[in-house]
């Protein structure tokens, strides 16, 4: 029977979907009762970079009898081969089929994924309404952000999860193991609290973690082969936000302010220094800069030899203090992020966001001191009350920035989308062709040779604001789209831009009616949700809004009486302590030699050479081995290839060299790298010495092949022609040798492809030998 292995290798990154990773937790069945799909509406690299399934992933797995497994949206390219084919989607570790599972758990983040949660069912095999599944189906349930208005797709759901998912997994977890009917277990799951069943008559209230630090956030996570959008160890610091950004909905549903311990967060670092071998720390929050023991945990994680980079993903306007700055610029220099949001000191107290063109001037001076030559500001246009003075301020304070800054700048524009549970949740969204107009408006303003100006797609903008406080009517829209080919939406070039068109027109549904205010008496989409946030303090915030008047930070100030805190349940701020150095300081060492021999079979065939080499210096790292940097910025093991073997063959035989800081014996070396090299890629062998020139690389076949070659044959290859019988040195019924001329090579795969007709695949080649200058034929 074909699986999605098969069609590998006729898709784009197929590293996406080949799974065995460091880390990746497997179980057999004998020790497995219950098993749990985490499921994410997007492609590999956005759905691996997401805090909640690398906490739920941790929990689960850690609990006996319960196997968590991945599954990521797969490319459009994948999911019409798979539909062809009819191959069910299937998850990572076990390549088991969605509808195989006892739970299909999306993560949902962002309205413009529900299509793909819809196309990932029906490619899994589960039906689309919660109405129509049985007694063998899945029970599929969904958490994230979208639960402060699930309405639009509460149909294809059978339970919603409010608030913080890791109490409610593991009751879940606990459940399943005690019961095996489906209907039994929904039942049960309905009343824990923070579960809804859509269609329950009682209102669902938001479930809370008082205390992170009941779930330590996972140091060992899942390290991926390929490179991700966090390709980092990203560590939640915080959780909530207690600023109080009228526009802000995370920063409302997630409060109140909660800190996880010092010794908690350092110990995820350290696992996950041990555990993946990434070179780079993030601190995860909605405002990092918040974090009460922020300057000692900066000062714990930093790296005197500079091999291990830190950064502050969310760093507030006024947070910038010269210390957090300094201690950033001692490692790399990405470029630096601010949000200003709003371009007057008027619109920025109607936004509540607290900070001041000075706060701003202050800052940009500070990181400009620092060595910083690349800065990005978001604005957001459309906001409540705005007047064509605050589009012109954008223009006039990005220009004046510029010249203060003397680097590049980039102005990031998006628009305003009123969100449920905000104090703005009654407010207009700009309608798509006003937003247009705004862009085209600063566009013409902002003509700057050191300033870039981009914008959130006006379409994408559009679909959010439409979804984010629709109803249940949207579900045949969502269908119908979905029918017609929406997919990954959040892709702006790929949006199928048609689908939806005909989406709202066949289901007589105005999208744009979802765009205008709502009435203050009116009751709304989500009002059946007790969210934890009393409607009374979003309106008194929309007052003040309305009156430009700021509301204090509950933190440092008054309780503004939002409703978040209950007994038990309040800001956490934890105590600063004694910085605790992570790293040693850098003593004196040499510089020693050797050459290391490794596989890179099976799915790590579709590695870039690349993405191999980063694999290598990860392994290296994990096991403690004390490798030599480079230089400069952006310090990083220093290794050396042999000419690397072409992406999609497999290879018994690339050679890397290391340099050592002091020395080891070549065998255990290999034996210590070879512990920490995942499926597919084994150290055959360590000697001391350097790199030679490589001469020639045998490669064999699966199945004979006869060439057909004239003797004047040639090859054309980057805008170049070779010669074959320049690199082509023999030739036996399965095999070729190709040697090295002054760097180049001719590629085996072409040397087939243009001269046999056996019709030879590249998974059926392996590269088994290499030759150094100097060495004989074996
Ligand atoms: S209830 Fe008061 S103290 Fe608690 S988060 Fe809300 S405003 Fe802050």
């Amino acid at each position: 029977m074909k699986t999605l292995r098969h069609l590998l290798d006729s898709i784009t990154r197929p590293a996406r979907y080949i799974g065995g990773e460091v880390n990746q937790v497997m179980k057999s069945d004998a020790e497995t009762k219950v098993r749990f799909a985490l499921a994410f509406p997007d492609v590999y690299e956005i759905g691996m970079s997401h805090a909640g399934i690398k906490i739920l992933y941790h929990i689960l797995n850690a609990m006996e009898g319960v196997w968590a497994q991945r599954v990521f949206a797969p490319w459009h390219d994948l999911t019409g081969l798979l539909a062809r084919e009819d191959i069910p989607l299937t998850s990572l570790e076990e390549g088991r089929p969605l509808f195989a599972f006892d739970v299909v758990g999306f993560s949902l983040l962002y309205e413009l994924s529900y299509t793909s949660l819809l196309g990932m069912l029906k490619l899994g095999g589960i039906p689309l309404r919660a109405a129509q599944r049985t007694g063998g189906d899945p029970i599929v349930i969904a958490g994230g952000t979208f639960c402060a208005n699930p309405a639009p797709v509460m149909e294809f759901l059978d339970l919603v999860v409010i608030g913080d998912g890791e109490e409610i997994v593991s009751e879940m977890a606990g459940i399943c193991l005690e019961t095996k009917e489906r209907s039994e277990r929904i039942a049960a799951f309905s009343e824990i609290q923070g579960v809804y069943r859509p269609g329950d008559s009682r209102m669902p209230r938001r479930r809370i973690l008082p205390d992170l630090d009941r779930f330590p956030f996972p140091g060992r996570t899942v390290l991926p082969h390929i490179g991700i959008v966090h390709d980092r160890i990203g560590v939640e610091v915080a959780r909530g936000c207690t600023h109080g950004c009228r526009f802000c909905q995370a920063g409302m549903i997630y409060r109140p302010y909660r800190e996880r311990s010092y010794d908690s967060v350092l110990e995820s670092f350290s696992q996950g220094l041990a555990s993946t071998g990434y070179d780079t720390l993030a601190m995860m929050a909605l405002s990092a800069t918040d974090l009460t023991y922020l300057n000692e945990l900066m000062e714990s994680i930093h790296c005197p030899s500079r091999e291990v980079s830190v950064s502050i993903p969310s760093l507030r306007v006024e947070g910038i203090t010269r210390n957090v700055a300094d201690l950033i610029a001692s490692v790399r220099k990405p470029g630096f992020t601010m949000a200003p949001e709003a371009a007057t000191e008027r619109l920025r107290s109607v936004i509540n966001k607290g900070n001041t063109e000075a706060d701003l001037f202050r800052s940009v001076s500070l990181i400009k001191d620092l060595g910083w030559r690349s800065l990005k500001l978001y604005f957001m246009v459309g906001l409540p009350t705005e007047e064509d003075a605050d589009i012109e301020a954008i223009c006039a304070l990005s220009k004046v920035l510029s010249r203060e800054f003397r680097g590049n700048l980039t102005i990031s524009i998006s628009c305003f989308v009123p969100k449920a549970f905000t104090p703005f949740q009654w407010e207009a969204q700009a309608s798509q062709a006003r937003y247009s107009d705004l862009i085209r408006t600063l566009q013409t303003r902002i003509r700057h040779r050191n300033i870039t100006l981009k914008w959130h797609d006006p379409r994408l903008s559009f679909l959010e604001g439409v979804f984010s406080r629709g109803d249940a009517a949207l579900s045949r829209v969502l269908l119908e789209a979905h029918s017609r080919g929406a997919y990954l939406d959040g892709w702006g070039d790929t949006i199928n831009a048609r689908a939806w068109d005909e989406a709202f027109a066949t289901c007589g549904v105005d999208p744009a009616s979802y765009l205008g205010p709502r009435e203050l008496k009116c009751s709304l989409p989500w009002d059946f949700i007790d969210m934890g946030i009393h409607k009374g303090y979003l309106l008194a915030e929309r007052t003040r809004a309305l009156a430009g008047s700021p509301t204090e930070d509950c933190r440092q100030g008054e309780c503004s009486g939002c409703g978040a805190c209950s007994p038990g349940i309040a800001n956490t701020l934890r105590p600063s302590l004694e910085p605790k150095a992570l790293f040693p300081e850098p003593s004196a060492h040499g510089a020693y030699a050797y050459v290391l021999g490794v596989t890179k079979e099976l799915g790590l065939r579709f590695l870039t050479p690349r993405e191999f080499q980063e694999m290598l210096r990860r392994a290296v790292r994990r096991a403690g081995i004390d490798a030599v940097y480079s230089q400069g910025f952006s310090p990083a093991i220093k290794l050396s290839t042999s000419p690397p073997t072409s992406y999609g063959i497999a290879s018994r035989c690339e050679y890397v060299q290391i340099e050592l800081k002091h020395p080891l014996k070549p065998d255990e070396i290999a034996a210590r790298i070879n512990a920490c090299l995942p499926r597919g890629s084994t150290a055959f062998s360590c000697t001391e010495g350097r790199l030679k020139q490589v001469s020639d690389a045998t490669y064999s076949t699966v199945r004979p092949f006869t060439l057909e070659l004239a003797p004047d044959a040639v090859i054309r290859k980057e805008g170049k022609v070779l010669r074959v019988a320049d690199f082509l040195e023999e030739t036996g019924p399965s095999w070729l040798r190709i040697a090295f001329r002054q760097g180049r090579t001719i590629s085996p795969v072409l040397l087939l492809e243009s001269f046999s007709r056996d019709g030879i695949r590249l998974e059926e080649i392996v590269k088994t030998g290499m030759r150094f200058e100097g060495e004989d034929l074996p």
